[in-house]
């Protein structure tokens, strides 16, 4: 199932049409879309049994290439998790050490965007990292890896775009404040549920920008996969519905080029996930 931030309301998106999970369920289920993301087994089953028309008027494929119709399919989730360094060959890129357990910081959530939206530049060292993104649907701490996917709700594309000169300028690193400028964390272009998914963790990430293949990665590459991620978080911080778990990028990120390259005004960002969509993100 694929359910979407339509006009903000929770809508499942078909081939024939659009699905509003409020209104077709007679109230049933919330138009929320972090409260739908919440209940989203309860949601897929609903929809196998009972059958609701989809409308017409706007179709899976129409929305696939017009973004910038759809919100974030999660847009206040109480924590924003990222982690960095989680593929070998991004880590090389970087020079920095692979990490012995995850490297984690967050994403403000007031940097949240749809999977069309612009993104303003604050700085001429703006830079790409395309990331799958785990949304958690059933909160908990301690969970062990072997429980870890009865917790995710879904998974959609992400960017987490960087602002280079203020992340590198202090003694520390300032991941998380570089991180989350306005609009700095497109994610979408809808929620696409685990039983889409041939194997999550073997999927293909791409991003171009303006047409030119910049990073090409596949998930089975990440060095902490995703139980146990969820494994090692919830060992420490409680998860809750509707959480993002950013889960790091692959190489060919523009900081680490010579010369180094970056985000420009006019530049077209696109990052597609198979299976899950494409954002297409233009520079401002
Ligand atoms: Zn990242």
């Amino acid at each position: 199932m694929k359910l979407a931030n339509l006009d903000g309301r929770a809508t499942i998106l078909t081939a024939q049409g659009t699905i509003d999970v409020e209104t077709s369920s007679g109230g049933r289920f919330p138009s929320h879309p972090d409260a739908a993301v919440t209940r989203v087994a309860e949601i897929r089953d609903w929809l196998a049994t009972a059958r609701p028309p989809a409308d017409p008027k706007a179709t899976l494929a129409a929305l696939a290439t017009e973004p910038a119709r759809l919100g974030p399919p999660v847009t206040h989730p109480s924590q924003i998790f990222a982690v960095g360094l989680n593929y070998l060959d991004h880590s090389a890129e970087t020079g920095l050490i692979v990490p012995e357990s995850p490297l984690v910081f967050t994403k403000f959530s007031s940097s949240l965007a749809g999977p069309g939206a612009d993104i303003p530049l604050p700085a001429p060292t703006c830079d790409w990292e395309i990331e799958l993104v785990v949304v958690i649907g059933k909160g908990g701490r301690d969970i062990p890896e072997s429980k870890a996917l009865d917790h995710i709700a879904g998974f959609c594309v992400g960017q987490d775009i960087s602002e280079r000169a203020a992340q590198m300028a202090g003694a520390t690193p300032q991941f998380s404040l570089a991180k989350s400028h306005r609009a700095f964390t497109p994610i979408g272009p809808w929620l696409t549920t685990p039983d889409e998914l041939d194997d999550p963790d073997d999927l293909a990430l791409t991003c171009t920008l303006d047409g030119e293949t910049v990073q090409s990665g596949r998930t089975r590459d990440m060095i902490f996969d995703i139980p146990s991620l969820i494994s090692h978080l919830s060992g420490i911080c409680e998860l809750r519905p509707a959480d993002l778990i950013f889960t790091g990028t692959p190489a060919g990120v523009g900081y680490s080029r010579t010369p180094p390259r970056y985000l420009t005004p006019g530049s077209v960002l696109s990052s597609t996930i198979d299976t899950l969509g494409t954002l297409t993100n233009t520079c401002t």
